[in-house]
């Protein structure tokens, strides 16, 4: 038998990553889950999840994440913080380089998701955490009666403004196209809401700022290359998101946006390295599919390294 520290380590320690662990370690892998931010992953940072199973009326993502850890360590998942820099692939083994250290495994379940994209526009670094935002529920209550915009036109740019008008005294929703992608459901929401007020055909062409942080910002209609400038203060940026694959380009296939070219089976290019949730070519980014992935990955894990093991 082969001698490494695991025989599954997990990378990130989201939905997916949680539920591959909750299924290694019970098929009784000595398994190692590694976080390199908050364990719960994308989850910790919204309010109300709706629409997974089992609880009707909702229950809070935060809510949901701890007990899915508590779940998850209940048949002995060892979990741990520290950042995957590197995979070394030397065939039947692997080695991860976390923080600096190394550690050896048969198998590993890369669950890492996606983080959200930036507008890419000049300032924007200088302005997070002084007006720009990426998290509603994280940044949210900091913009009390004053007006700010969210920048997007899909589920989480609609969730963000229809949060943030808890705290905001107007909400300007700038989406580029002339309608939403966001569910219906949403959609209905962000009609009926007296506080949100759509830009539709608009970019953020410009940040206005002073001192104290954003000021305002400055849009440009698509149709008529108009562009006018609001006043706000906050700015929420939800368009879209990018897979946290690049510490296994050098090793995995990825597709032309940089997630983990894998099936539903989760089997990437690599023998002995699965891709489970939103960091895989997937075509639909939620907790439950993230849920089904992670427990594909195990099962699979779990049968390579059963054939490894008894290899003659
Ligand atoms: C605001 C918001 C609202 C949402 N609402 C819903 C909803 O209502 N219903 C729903 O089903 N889905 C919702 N989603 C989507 C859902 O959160 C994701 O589909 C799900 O979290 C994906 O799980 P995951 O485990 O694949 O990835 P993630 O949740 O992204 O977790 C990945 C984890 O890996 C960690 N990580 C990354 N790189 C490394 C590394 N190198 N080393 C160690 N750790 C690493 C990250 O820090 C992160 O914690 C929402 C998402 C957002 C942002």
């Amino acid at each position: 038998m082969l001698e490494t520290d695991y025989d599954v380590v997990i990378v990130g320690g989201g939905p997916a990553g949680m539920t591959a662990g909750l299924y290694a370690s019970r098929a009784r892998l000595k398994s190692l889950m590694l976080e390199k931010m908050i364990m719960g992953g994308q989850m910790m940072t919204t309010t109300l999840v709706e629409n997974w199973p089992g609880f009707p009326g909702g229950i809070e993502g935060p809510e949901l994440m701890m007990r899915f850890q508590e779940h998850c360590v209940e048949f002995g998942l060892e979990t741990a913080y520290g950042s995957v820099d590197k995979i070394i692939n030397n065939g039947d083994t692997k080695t991860l380089i976390v923080d600096g250290k190394e550690i050896t495994t048969k198998a590993i379940i890369i669950a890492t998701g996606v983080v959200a994209r930036k507008l890419g526009i000049e300032g924007e670094e200088a302005l997070v955490g002084k007006g720009v935002s990426y998290c509603a529920t994280c940044d949210g209550a900091f913009f009390r009666d004053v007006p700010i915009a969210v920048i997007g036109g899909g589920d989480t740019a609609a969730e963000e403004a229809l949060y943030l008008t808890r705290f905001a005294s107007k909400v300007t929703l700038v989406h580029r196209r002339d309608q939403l992608r966001a569910t219906k459901i949403l959609q209905d929401r962000i009609r009926a809401n007296e506080k949100i007020e759509m830009a539709w055909n608009s970019v953020v062409e410009k940040f206005e700022s002073d001192n104290s942080g954003l000021t305002g910002a400055v849009l440009r209609d698509m149709k008529t290359g108009e562009t006018r400038t609001i006043d706000i203060q906050g700015m929420f940026v939800a368009v879209g998101v990018t897979p946290t694959t690049s510490f296994v380009a050098d090793l995995l296939e990825l597709n032309e946006d940089g997630y983990i070219k894998s099936g539903e089976d989760t089997l990437t290019s690599v023998p002995g390295i699965y891709a489970a949730g939103d960091c895989r070519t997937t075509v639909l980014k939620q907790v439950s599919t993230a849920v089904g992935d992670g427990a594909v990955a195990a099962v699979m894990a779990e049968k390579y390294i059963d054939e490894l093991d008894h290899q003659v």
